[in-house]
């Protein structure tokens, strides 16, 4: 059966695979995402690191059957352009991501919303799959979200599951999509980093920053908060309990309308924090779900780091279905 390659494009690094038609995992490669040269750059580092993770499976990448990519910003299926892909370099405007990389490796590519891909593949092979309804919550730099219904995708008019924007609180803080009191307002990495900079500006104490310098990072990534939590400091332990606190609001209101069976936590912190945390967001759901004896399952995401990426690899296979399905457009005349 043909190979395939799956790559996750995230805002710090670029995890690529390439996996066999029962999905298993023969080549893997990281690198991290550059952080200036714009979209070019980014696109030769996704090349290099799938070459890398072909060569550790044996194949030339030109003989992979397609190449999947998660991608953040907003994606274009068809044409392969992303834009508006803010957490990447200089990369505001529109870019054909997709030709640039067939350009590069020869293979066809597809691509799809980064968040949408690794739910997907939670689904189907990991945490959701004994389940045919189910909610990802991507817990990391923002909070992003995906919908299974009766076993499919729920997509909505495009922009479905955008759970992060579910409002917690009427008039409440602000949220880097501008609006305010949106759960990714008091749950998102970058506006938990930005409360904790100006708790710290008033003169708080915090240890946050100062691991933040010795691990040799410029944000508060998820092992920073993790290692925090751990050594208990106490904003950290604050901001954290404020963002499970809204996490379990906004997820119990989704679940209030859907009635799904599960929830899947994944996302950089969500992934980090683990079984505990989902735990915990179980927990501070419950005062909210109306039918309150039978709460849904939560559990942390099952595939860790390379959800992103396999979810890649799985859009390539529907693609190439869906276009089987599909014939092709009678020219105009
Ligand atoms: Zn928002």
């Amino acid at each position: 059966m043909a190979l395939r390659g799956g790559v996750d494009l995230g805002g710090t690094k670029i995890e690529a695979v390439v996996v066999d038609g029962r999905n298993e995992v023969l080549g893997h490669s990281r690198h991290a995402t550059p952080t200036t040269g714009g979209p070019q750059t980014v696109a030769d580092e996704i090349a290099t690191a799938l070459r890398e993770a072909a060569a550790a499976a044996n194949v030339d990448p030109s003989t992979l059957a397609g190449i999947g990519v998660g991608s953040p910003g907003a994606v274009d299926q068809d044409s392969g352009v992303v834009a508006q892909a803010r957490n990447l370099p200089d990369w505001e405007g529109a870019f054909s991501l997709g030709p640039a990389l067939t350009t590069a490796l020869g293979p066809p590519v597809y691509l799809d919303n980064d968040v949408n891909v690794a739910v997907d593949a939670e689904f189907a092979l990991g945490a959701g799959k004994p389940y045919s309804s189910v909610i990802g919550v991507w817990w990391g730099t923002g909070v992003g979200g995906g919908i299974i219904f009766n076993g499919k995708p729920w997509l909505g008019r495009d922009a479905a599951g955008e759970i992060g924007h579910m409002v917690v609180k009427l008039n409440g803080a602000r949220c880097p999509c501008g609006r305010r009191g949106c759960m990714e307002a008091y749950a998102g990495r970058a506006a938990m980093e930005a409360r904790a900079r100006r708790l710290t500006k008033k003169g708080e104490k915090t240890d946050l920053f100062r691991i933040m310098e010795k691990r040799g990072r410029t944000r508060l990534s998820s092992g920073v908060w993790a290692r925090a939590l751990d050594k208990d400091d106490r904003m950290a332990v604050r901001l954290i309990d404020r963002a499970v606190a809204a996490l379990g609001a906004g997820i119990a209101s989704a679940v209030n309308l859907l009635d799904v069976e599960a929830v899947v936590i994944g996302g950089g912190l969500g992934t980090r924090l683990g079984q505990p945390y989902a735990d915990r967001i179980l927990k501070a759901m419950k005062p909210h779900l109306f039918v309150d004896g039978r709460p849904p399952a939560v559990h942390a995401a099952a595939l860790g780091d390379l959800a992103g990426a396999l979810g890649a690899a799985l859009l390539v296979e529907r693609s190439q279905k869906k276009a089987r399905r599909t014939p092709a457009a009678p020219a105009s005349a």
